[in-house]
């Protein structure tokens, strides 16, 4: 078996750059190589080589030695010199390559190959004893540490006192004696620790190299580091052994890293930095301030020393080719290395550069309209999560911020505004035009107007599935959770955070992305929603087999949803509408009515505030599908708390304050998630439903007789387990529907669907689905009531769980594809088998994460409802699910 691939002088041994064989540094150099690239040459040792190694009892074969000796013959022959001749010698650098990049290994080895002899003849060739002094001290320190594994802390205090004997300052001021005096002092520091003369013979010094990247495969943080990665332990390091390059031999050396696009906006433009007469770790440890690359950057930023354009026109030059060739050979945005050696250009290193989300998108869009990618690949190339950063307000990189805390960064995009502890506060305020921020310790229902009128929403307590990250992200307004340090004092009118106090009025800004919170007002840049977004969706659009509906129930929501692409409502929770502030009390009344008559009196206050919910809604929605889901939450989440709202309630109902209490009490649940909620509340209370279902009929011939448009109702009930109470459910909505198309003069075609989010319903979807004219999953509900965990409350242990690899991901966020996910399959199974023509759906929150788009497509749903502002994202995620 070969285990040692040549790269370099025209030579590419490795073919098109396996990644898996030669890691990915390997491959990439390797990749240069073979599309012409001035590469120091090279050789790799395969990744194989160390799972041999390993499977050897730590062992190289005999066969090594012969391959890693032609290996070092090929860059003799292509350098002129020789390892470890005294004359004119070779020196390499030896560094680890996996195939992905992995932190905890043994990492790089430079100037290998000098030794006593060796720096003296790399000192008359440079004709510079101080640079080859001071690489003959760099090797050795760095061979100590990486190979050797000596204490680092020894040579440094070794330099510290060189340094301070010669009353130097700084590394520069050193001679070229003081480096030779040093390395004595390190040659000394090997010997004491490592009981050994530090290794003289080159062959000695680059097999401990190899040996030593190796070995650095098992060592404990590399396993660390697979194990919280999930890299499989048998792919194995390969090694990658170099000619050195120097950047560091006077003025017309250098060295530099540049981006061929603008990694923060993704313009086509090089961008880049680079140092005359320096190494390569000159320019990352900013001891001296980089030169730009080109001409238009260093007069952008108004910067005196000339840019590598005028400074080195025709290297430039040669580099601006070298970016072309690459972007054309690896058809992406390429982060790369280079030195400039006594005027020859060299290239260390490329890989795909990391980019902003702006960027990603620029770019893929630019590349495809440029013929470099397919429009699939730019639709492939873009991270749906990563749009949310683009359809939101953003901070202003370049405004300062006065941090105060933070928090979970809970629901994205960025807002200011005067701090108010309570909703009613926040929507008055509102109303006067002030921009305002909801801070809670955390929100619940009743709070919902509040948040609405906000701008954005900031609380101590909560995790990403609370209430109020829910719930905010669902309006599509900024929010910070679980913000810990935040001490919340709502009767005083103000929080404090450490030593600062913020009151009321005072104004406060939030990053929802990131989850800081800063005091006063930091500026914010507006999204560009047109351009390359509208075209990378139109592509993804061009892709997709889901359909994307939007969850919402607002008709303000819907228009956005609408924006942003939505196909239809996917789910209305009506019990939203119910705590608008006028309707309440009418809702209150009807919960704590003890007969039918009671209740019908409550509902008729309700019914035209309802129609005229839904005629908004679909007017908005046009000819569109709207899922309304009738009545769901247990109706204590509705009951009065304060003595004020008792006697309001009274009043309206013309009771006793006491009775009313009373019957509270006794509606009462210790497990109200599990209780008298659902479809339930329809089976005790039909008139409830039948109300529900009034309105909506009503609105709908309203509508199509005003506007010619016939919306397209679909009505679910929520949290059924047997088919008998979807049959008495539909009863009622077929029942209401027949009466009001006779009173109006007009048939609306609807449907009559249920959710899925119990376990029984998903098992039984064959006898549902012969009542059942479309499945929307529940997986909120679906998630809690297959794993027996609570969704409000989980937060408390699920980090752990996550942690501890029991989940991948918190199953609230992505389906738990294999439990919740295998009763989905069965549900889609038995429901198509016995109504082949049955609408599927899902609306739970998982509807607007990508992995779980990718489960829905290959379940076979036909659509996915996802919050307003996710609905882009979940536009994307279906195209690349289906790609
Ligand atoms: C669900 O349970 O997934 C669902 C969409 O309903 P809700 O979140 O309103 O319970
Ligand atoms: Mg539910």
């Amino acid at each position: 078996t070969q285990y040692v691939y040549r790269f370099g002088g025209g030579v590419s041994d490795g073919g098109q750059g396996d990644k898996n064989l030669l890691g990915g540094k390997g491959a990439n150099l390797d990749g240069m190589a073979s599309i012409g690239l001035p590469v120091p040459p090279g050789f790799t040792i395969s990744t194989a080589m160390c799972t041999r190694y390993y499977e050897d009892g730590q062992h190289f074969p005999d066969s090594l030695r012969a391959e890693v000796a032609a290996g070092l013959t090929h860059i003799e022959g292509i350098t002129g010199k020789r390892f470890g001749d005294a004359a004119d010698p070779l020196l390499v650098s030896v560094r680890s390559g996996a195939r992905v990049s992995m932190p905890g290994m043994m990492d790089t080895v430079l100037n290998l190959g000098l030794n006593d002899r060796t720096v003296e003849g790399l000192a008359a060739v440079s004709g510079d004893a101080r640079f080859a002094w001071d690489s003959y001290r760099r090797f050795i320190q760095m061979y100590s540490d990486v190979v050797l594994e000596l204490d680092h802390g020894a040579f440094e205090e070794a330099l510290e006192v060189a340094k301070e004997d010669k009353g130097h300052f700084l590394d520069t001021d050193m001679t070229a004696d003081d480096w030779q005096a040093l390395v004595a002092s390190y040659k000394k520091i090997v010997e004491q620790q490592w009981g050994k003369p530090f290794p003289q013979d080159v062959n000695d010094q680059l097999w401990g190299a190899i040996g030593a990247v190796f070995g650095s495969w098992q060592s404990e943080r590399a396993k660390v580091y697979r194990r919280l990665n999930g890299i499989p332990g048998d792919w194995g390091t390969a090694v990658n052994v170099q000619a050195m390059v120097f950047g560091n031999m006077g003025e017309t050396s250098a060295t530099g890293v540049a981006f061929t696009r603008d990694p923060a906006t993704g313009e086509r433009a090089y961008y880049g930095e680079f140092l005359i007469n320096a190494q390569g770790e000159d320019v990352v440890a900013g001891i001296r301030t980089p030169q730009y690359l080109t001409l238009a950057a260093r007069e952008r930023a108004g910067a005196k020393a000339a840019s590598m354009e005028e400074a080195m026109p025709e290297t430039f030059a040669e580099l601006a080719g070298v970016f072309a060739l690459l972007e054309d050979h690896y058809r992406d945005m390429q982060d790369i290395e280079f030195t400039v050696e006594r005027g020859k250009l060299w290239m260390l290193q490329t890989r795909n550069g990391k980019r902003t989300a702006a960027a990603a998108l620029k770019i893929a869009v630019d590349m495809a309209n440029e013929g470099l990618i397919s429009r699939d690949e730019a639709v492939a190339r873009v991270d749906p999560a990563a749009l949310d950063q683009l359809l939101h307000p953003t901070l202003d990189p370049a405004a300062p911020r006065d941090v105060l805390t933070s928090g979970l960064p809970a629901s994205p995009g960025a807002a200011s505004g005067t701090v108010v502890f309570d909703a009613d506060t926040a929507e008055k305020h509102a109303a006067q035009g002030e921009a305002v921020i909801l801070v809670r310790v955390e929100t619940s229902p009743e709070d919902i107007h509040g948040m609405h009128a906000a701008k954005g929403i900031l609380t101590a307590r909560g995790g990403m599935t609370s209430h109020a990250a829910v719930v905010a992200r669902g309006m599509g307004r900024p929010c910070v959770s679980g913000a810990g340090t935040l001490a919340i004092d709502a009767k005083a009118r103000l929080f404090r955070v450490g030593e600062r106090t913020i009151r009321e009025g005072e104004t406060i800004t939030i990053d929802g992305a990131s989850g800081e919170v800063m005091a006063g007002e930091v500026a914010t840049v507006q999204p560009e929603l047109a351009g390359d977004f509208g075209t990378l969706m139109a592509w993804a659009d061009g892709a997709r087999r889901l359909k994307v509906r939007t969850n919402a129930e607002t008709p303000h929501d819907c228009r956005t949803a609408r924006d942003f692409g939505a196909e239809g409502v996917g789910l209305c929770r009506t019990e939203h509408m119910f705590f608008d502030a006028g309707r309440i009390t009418a809702v209150r009344q009807m919960i704590l009515a003890d007969s039918e008559q009671g209740r019908r009196a409550a509902l008729d206050k309700l019914l035209p505030e309802q129609r005229a919910d839904f005629t908004e809604i679909f007017e908005v929605m046009t000819s569109l599908p709207v899922t309304i889901r009738l009545l769901d939450p247990p109706l204590h989440e509705f009951l009065p708390h304060e003595e004020a709202e008792f006697a309001e309630v009274a009043e309206a109902a013309s009771v006793a304050v006491d009775a009313l209490k009373r019957r509270a009490a006794e509606l009462h649940e210790v497990n109200p998630m599990l209780g008298h909620r659902g479809c339930r509340l329809g089976v005790t209370y039909p008139e409830i439903y039948e109300m529900q279902a009034r309105a909506i009929f009503e609105a709908a011939c309203d509508v199509a007789a005003r506007t010619g448009n016939a919306p397209i109702p679909e009505v679910m009930v929520p949290l059924v387990a047997t088919r008998r109470e979807l049959d008495l459910m539909k009863g009622i909505i077929d029942d209401t529907a027949k009466a009001v198309f006779v009173e109006k003069g007009r048939e609306i075609a609807y449907l009559v669907g249920t959710m899925i989010e119990l376990p029984r319903a998903a098992l039984k979807a064959g006898e549902i689905a012969e009542v059942g004219q479309f499945f929307s999953f529940g997986t909120n509900d679906l998630t809690q009531t297959t794993l027996g965990v609570s969704r409000d409350d989980a937060g408390r242990f699920l980090t752990s769980y996550v942690d501890k690899g029991i989940f991948a991901r918190d199953p609230f966020v992505s389906i738990d594809t294999e439990g919740v996910g295998e009763l989905i399959r069965i549900a889609v199974e038995r429901g198509r088998a016995t109504r082949p023509d049955i609408k599927l759906g899902i609306c739970g929150e998982h509807g607007g994460d990508p992995a779980s788009i990718a489960f829905c497509e290959g379940a076979g749903l036909d659509y996915v409802s996802a919050s307003p502002y996710r609905v882009p994202i979940a536009r994307l995620a279906a195209a690349q699910a289906a790609l």
